[in-house]
Parts: structure tokens; C-alpha cells; sequence
């Protein structure tokens, strides 16, 4: 890497937004320079759920290795549960293989890609580039800067101020391996007396287990025990389909199995956490995020689902919505233009978290909806389509309604 190199656009993290934005670029004839720090290896902290509607839109995710599924089990938090088979596939990747898939394709198309931690310096009056700098003083400029740098973005925080605790969640979890009997089913299961949901996400040669809930209502311990419980739980289920996920046995055969099981995780399981965007509903509003020559993309942007936490689709979306921009000579437009694609959805998403993780006359309202989606089709049909990413929130009311003439209170 020369040092003090000038290049079109300077582009830190290479996650999927950074990645994906850095492809295009060099796709459309730009000088590009990607960043990323992470130490080679060092997955970074997701699930790694990517959506029927982000395959459909980009299939060449397809070619990263990955497992593709057509089927989820919801939980409701009491333990009654539904099984959902998708009409298209929904794919689960580590992120080690897909980081690594996006990143080749960017170098391919001819971005350049430096294994470094950077910041970016500040700006002195009259500089028409940005420079950003590593630990070891090399230097590289750039007409535009785009911040891709994930949840705790200082480059976004300079440009965009700081977000509040109340809008991140986070969320943690554990790598663990794969149940030796039945199929490794992936679960998505609501907390009892918590907002959000904890997840089994089974990969190629491991499962992802976690939980995400909001910074503010975080209570590591006893999370954290709620988790343990779960993940007994699926490894039970898998042995003993009949028993409810949260339940506790107090049978002798099943208390030693589930400590055999809870000793075998201790051994190997591998935890991970990190933060995800959770913006308040007003926040969207004001947020600017692009400028004339600069862009946060991704989780940087605060461009994560409130109710999910899903924020891969964002992430691809937001780096090719910017390159569009980019490319058209207008890069201030990229602002304007991810609000008219996807700022509305996210908007009203953020709207509906306390709603759709609160009470429903008397009950959690994500116990109903399994309730109402065990007996129903249409309800069935709508959380298949919400699990695919492809019903929406601003029309979610009334297509429950047209479904089930089911007078939902949302
Ligand atoms: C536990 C957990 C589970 C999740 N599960 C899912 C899921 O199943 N499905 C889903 O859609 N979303 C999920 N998300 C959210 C998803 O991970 C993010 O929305 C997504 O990764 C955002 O992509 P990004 O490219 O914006 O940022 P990131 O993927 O965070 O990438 C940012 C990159 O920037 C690099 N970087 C940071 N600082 C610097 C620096 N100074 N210099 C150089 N490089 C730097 C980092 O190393 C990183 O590689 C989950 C999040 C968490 C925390």
C-alpha cells in the first residue's frame, strides 16, 4: 500500500455494507480503498439470518457458504410454538464466510483492501480530501468518505453525533455445535417477561444461539440464564420433541441429561456480543447520514431493524443505494434516497417495537400471534412472509386484518 495514495472514495469496514458499497464503486471505474481491522478469522458478532427478500435481491449470496432453510419454528413465550415453512429460502451464514465472499467480490472488481484499523483525521480548512490514518502513521486520502464501520462508528458519531443507549439493543450469544440427534431445526423463540426473542440458527458445522434485547432493559445475568435455558432446551427438544422449550423437568432422566448437556456447553460453547442500531421512531426523521462527500452505511447509519435487529439487508441496501448515487455524480442524494426506498419501514418499525413486544388484552402480543397463527393460515402466512422479509410494517395491520379480520390493536 503506497502511502498518502489519493483514491475516489476511502471506505472503512468491510462488513456488508463496506464490502458490497466498495464492489460497486470499483464496478462503475472509482479508485476505492476498504479497511477492515478485524483480526483474520474473528467472525463478527451475528446471527447471520439473511432473508428470502435479500437472496432474492442479491442471489450471488447464495454462492457463500452457508445453510439455506424453508423452515422456522416460532416460540411464543409461554411454549406453545408453530411451525413455518417458507416458500422461498432464508439462508444462515457464519460471518466469517460471508464477510469473506463479499470482500472477494469487492478485490475482484478491483477495490483495494488493507487489513488495518484506521481513523479518520480530522479535517483542516481548505483540504478538499479526507485522510484516514493507521496505528503505524500510513495515511490515505480520498474525495469521499464512507463510514461502514458498524454499530459503534466513531467516523458516524462525528458526522451523525451519538446515539442514546435507549436506541441500541444488544445482543449476545453462544457458538455452539450442532445437536447430535434429530435436525437442527432454527428456532426463534419470544422471552417470557422480556422485549425480544432468542434465536437458534444452525450454520454448516455449528449453531448460532443468542438473544437481543434493548441496552436499556439489559440485565446481563439474567439474560444470560434465560439463554442457558433455552439452549438446554433446544438440545432437549431435538431428543424429546413433546417437551416445552422453557420447561423445566423435574424428572431424574431429564435433569441428568439436561446437565450433561448444560457440562458439554460450558466446555466448548464460544460467546460472543455486540451492539445493533435500535433507532427511536422520531430519531429518523432528523438523522442525516450522506453528505456531498461522505455516507454511513449499514449499522454505522443506524440502519437496523427495531423489532428483529436484522440489519444485513440494510447493510447491502444502504451500499447500493450510496454507489447508485455515487456513480451518478450527485453523492448528497444518497440521504434523500435511502428515506424514499426503506426510512419509512424502519420508521414505522421503530414505532411498533413497544407494541408488537407488549401486552395484547391481558396477553404478550407475540404469544397471540402464535396463538392466532397456530389455528389460522392467513396469520400463518403473514409471519412466514414477516420471517422472509417480505410483508412490511407499514402495511402489516391491514393485511393481518384483510387475512383474519382479526381486530388487531396496532
Ligand atoms: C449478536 C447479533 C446477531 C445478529 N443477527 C443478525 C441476523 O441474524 N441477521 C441480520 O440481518 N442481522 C443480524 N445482526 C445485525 C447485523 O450483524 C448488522 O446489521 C450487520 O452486520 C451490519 O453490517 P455493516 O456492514 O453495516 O457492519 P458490520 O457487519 O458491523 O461491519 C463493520 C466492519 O467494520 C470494521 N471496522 C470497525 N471499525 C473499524 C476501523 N476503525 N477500521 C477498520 N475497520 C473497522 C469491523 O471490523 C467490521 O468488520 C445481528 C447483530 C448482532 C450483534
Amino acid at each position: 500500500m503506497i502511502a498518502n495514495k489519493k483514491y475516489d472514495a476511502l471506505i472503512v469496514g468491510a462488513g456488508p455494507a463496506g464490502a458490497f458499497a466498495a464492489e460497486r464503486l470499483a464496478k462503475g471505474g472509482a479508485q476505492v480503498v476498504l479497511f477492515d481491522g478485524r483480526p483474520p478469522g474473528k467472525p463478527k458478532a451475528c446471527g447471520g439470518g439473511v432473508t428470502s427478500k435479500a437472496l432474492i435481491a442479491w442471489p450471488f449470496l447464495l454462492e457463500a457458504m452457508g445453510r439455506t432453510i424453508d423452515e422456522v419454528e416460532m416460540h411464543s413465550p409461554s411454549g406453545a410454538r408453530v411451525r413455518l415453512k417458507l416458500n422461498e429460502p432464508f439462508a444462515i451464514y457464519s460471518r466469517t464466510a460471508l464477510d469473506a465472499h463479499l470482500c472477494a467480490r469487492a478485490q475482484n472488481a478491483g477495490a483495494s483492501v488493507c487489513n488495518k484499523q484506521v481513523s479518520l483525521a480530522p479535517r483542516i480548512n481548505g483540504d478538499q480530501l479526507w485522510t484516514v490514518c493507521s496505528r503505524d502513521g500510513e495515511k490515505w486520502q480520498g474525495r469521499v468518505v464512507v463510514a461502514a464501520d458498524g454499530a459503534n462508528s466513531p467516523i458516524a458519531r462525528r458526522f451523525a453525533g451519538a446515539l442514546p443507549n435507549a436506541e441500541m439493543e444488544v445482543a449476545f450469544g453462544y457458538r455452539a455445535p450442532l445437536p447430535r440427534v434429530g435436525t437442527p431445526l432454527t428456532v426463534i423463540a419470544f422471552l417470557p417477561g422480556w422485549a425480544g426473542y432468542a434465536w437458534a440458527f444452525p450454520r454448516l458445522d455449528h449453531i448460532s444461539f443468542g438473544i437481543a434485547t434493548s441496552q436499556d432493559a439489559f440485565d446481563h445475568p439474567t439474560l444470560d440464564r434465560l439463554l442457558w435455558q433455552f439452549m438446554i432446551g433446544y438440545y432437549r427438544q431435538r431428543e424429546k420433541p413433546g417437551i416445552k422449550l422453557w420447561e423445566v423437568s423435574e424428572q431424574a432422566e431429564d435433569k441428568a441429561r439436561d446437565a450433561k448437556t448444560k457440562q458439554h456447553l460450558g466446555e466448548c460453547a464460544e460467546r460472543y456480543a455486540a451492539r445493533i442500531p435500535g433507532l427511536a421512531a422520531e430519531t429518523w426523521s432528523h438523522r442525516q447520514v450522506g453528505g456531498t462527500d461522505w455516507a454511513l452505511l449499514g449499522d454505522a447509519a443506524g440502519f437496523a431493524d427495531p423489532v428483529t435487529g436484522e440489519g444485513i439487508y440494510y447493510a447491502l441496501r444502504s451500499a447500493e443505494m450510496f454507489a447508485d448515487a455515487y456513480l451518478a455524480g450527485d453523492v448528497a442524494a444518497y440521504d434523500s434516497h435511502w428515506r424514499a426506498d426503506f426510512g419509512r419501514e424502519l420508521r414505522r418499525a421503530s414505532a411498533m417495537r413497544m407494541r408488537f413486544y407488549g401486552q395484547f388484552f391481558g396477553s404478550p402480543f407475540t404469544g397471540r400471534m402464535i396463538d392466532f397463527a397456530r389455528l389460522h393460515p392467513g396469520i400463518r402466512r403473514t409471519l412466514c412472509e414477516l420471517v422472509a422479509g417480505d410483508q412490511g410494517y407499514v402495511d402489516l395491520k391491514r393485511t393481518l386484518a384483510r387475512r383474519s379480520l382479526w381486530p388487531l390493536a396496532m
